[in-house]
Formats: structure tokens, sequence, C-alpha cells
């Protein structure tokens, strides 16, 4: 029997390139990582819906040593999308070229990795990727 998550619909529509975040139906704030309350709120009214996966740099850094399977140099940054939340997110970009406020998408990643990732093995990772230039 296949193990599910509340999140499997975040990866399940990443397979298609959709980035999906969370909306509260009480409070109607927008939030990431996907959870079955809201953060601000508290409520369970809770709903997906799809992002554009796009937003602006808002912090970013560059990892000099990193966990096996994962390059040096590693450059993971904060997202701010259009749609309100904030997002994680490894960045495919030369780290000297990035600044605050560079716009980029989130897209879906094939990610082959040497370690186990379980029952997302299958499934692909996501990147930002720079869209201004
Ligand atoms: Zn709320």
């Amino acid at each position: 029997m296949r193990e599910t998550a509340y999140t499997d619909p975040f990866w399940e529509a990443l397979v298609d390139g959709k980035v999906l975040i969370h909306r509260c139906e009480e409070c109607t704030s927008r939030f990431f990582p996907p959870g079955p309350v809201c953060p601000y709120c508290q409520s369970l009214a809770v709903e997906w819906q799809e992002s554009t996966g796009k937003g602006t740099l808002f912090s970013f850094t560059r990892q000099h040593v990193t966990a096996p399977e994962f390059d040096d140099g590693l450059i993971v940054g904060v997202i701010e999308l259009d749609d309100e939340p904030r997002l994680l997110t490894p960045i495919d970009e030369p780290y000297q070229d990035l600044r605050i406020g560079n716009r980029f998408r989130i897209e879906s990643f094939e990610y082959v990795s040497g370690f186990d990732r379980g029952r997302l093995e299958d499934y692909p990772f996501f990147v930002a990727n720079r869209i201004d230039g």
C-alpha cells in the first residue's frame, strides 16, 4: 500500500509543472508550505490554489559545504511569490549574478539523487529559474 501525506497534491501538481499553495477560506491568507491549519488564524478551512510560481528574490545564500550528494556551492534562496507566500528553494543561477529583487519562476526539476527519497523517489523537485534576464 502506498503511503500518502497531506502534501501529496503539491508533489503531484509539480509533475505537471504546476505550483500549488494553500489559501485560507477564513482570512484569505495564502501560505506555504501547505498544511491543514492556517498559520495566521488557525482555521481548518484551507484549500489548494494554483500559483503562477512567479516571484521576487527576497534572500539568498551559498552553502560552501553541503551534505553528500549535493554540489558544494549549492545556492538556496527565499522567493516571495506574487501570490503572497515565501518559498525556500534551490536557485539555478550563478551566485555572483544574484540581486535581491530579481524575478524568478518556480519550476519542476527532474531530481536525480544517490540517496533514498522514499515515496517521493519518482517525483520531481523544484528549482527557481530567473525570468528577468
Ligand atoms: Zn486564516
